[in-house]
């Protein structure tokens, strides 16, 4: 099963500023994704010198002091916010319907490993919000086994969509619902916290609306993986879109640095669809998840 990833040009119409680390505060970078070939300045057509070439004319840098890696300078919050909330428009909730079973087939097998299902047999279903939640294939999956959910999703055709379909589905980002506190037993978030201007507030607030013993599921690539160290920055997850690149170690010490501490991680794909043969992409599929290098990862975390 091959699963494009969206992804969009470059604008050259927003606005970007430097932004310090994200974990850390440190404002000292190392150029990441930037050892490649020289690559062209998209405005004025010149090649880039080395250290400053990113990816179609942005560049990831590496914090010297907690190795986060981040895109830098970085578009504005709400220009960012334009880009899912209206720009992106119909295109987007297309290709997330193009892709629905594939997408939710994918979140379920990471749910269970992480250990999800359990929660059920634990404490019966309890209630459950997830974040971005697209078309709302999973919480519809979950309202179907019992628990009571709540979305958020700021792509506007989409939140329209998923309340077509009778789910409880908000268009602001979580910041701005105002939940109340420790209201939920389950929160998940899935492809969603590497496109965030500000992931040290997001799983704040996440901790905030945990109750006590509650856990968040947290899906994102994974830096550390095969495929980021065997692709660089030509690595499928390199993109405009996504303002970090997290691994294991930088992810877990953002969770830990907001009260959520890490129980479970799991990984998992080798390799992408068609770039190794068959034999090939199995074996590797089934060491990426045994030994942790898979190019996507899930962390559960647990609100002490
Ligand atoms: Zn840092």
């Amino acid at each position: 099963m091959a699963v494009k990833t969206w992804s969009t040009p470059v604008s050259v119409l927003e606005a970007s500023r430097l932004v310090p680390c994200a974990l850390c505060g440190g404002e000292t970078f190392l150029p990441r994704f930037a050892s490649g070939a020289f690559r062209q300045n998209r405005v004025t057509g010149r090649a880039l010198p080395r250290a400053e070439a990113g990816r179609d004319g942005f560049s990831y840098v590496r914090c010297v002091r907690c190795g986060l890696v981040q895109i830098n300078p970085q578009p504005i919050p709400a220009d960012v916010a334009a880009r899912y909330g209206t720009r992106y428009g119909k295109d987007y909730l297309a290709y997330e319907l193009e892709n629905e079973s594939a997408f939710l087939r994918l979140q379920e097998l990471a749910l269970r490993d992480a250990g999800f299902f359990d929660l059920e047999k634990a404490g019966g279903p309890g209630s459950a919000l997830d974040i971005g939640c697209a078309t709302g294939a999973l919480l519809s999956l979950l309202k179907n086994r019992g628990w009571t959910v709540r979305g958020v999703e700021i792509s506007r055709p989409q939140a329209e969509y998923c309340r077509s379909r009778g789910l409880a589905v908000s268009g602001v980002p979580l910041e701005e619902n105002r939940f109340p506190p420790e209201c939920f037993d389950a929160v998940s978030a899935s492809h969603l916290i590497e496109h965030l201007n500000d992931p040290g507030a997001f799983v704040r607030e996440i901790h905030r609306l945990l109750k006590k013993g509650g856990r968040f599921y947290v899906t994102t690539p994974n830096i550390s993986g095969f495929q980021a160290r065997l692709f660089g920055n030509a690595w499928r997850s390199a993109i405009f879109d996504h303002l970090y690149l997290f691994s294991r170690k930088t992810l877990s010490s953002l969770l830990e640095s907001a009260g959520l501490y890490p129980e479970r991680c799991v990984t998992w794909g080798g390799i992408a669809a068609g770039i190794a043969p068959k034999p090939i992409k199995a074996l590797l599929d089934k060491n990426a998840k045994r030994f942790g290098f898979g190019d996507v990862m899930i962390i559960r975390a647990v609100k002490a």
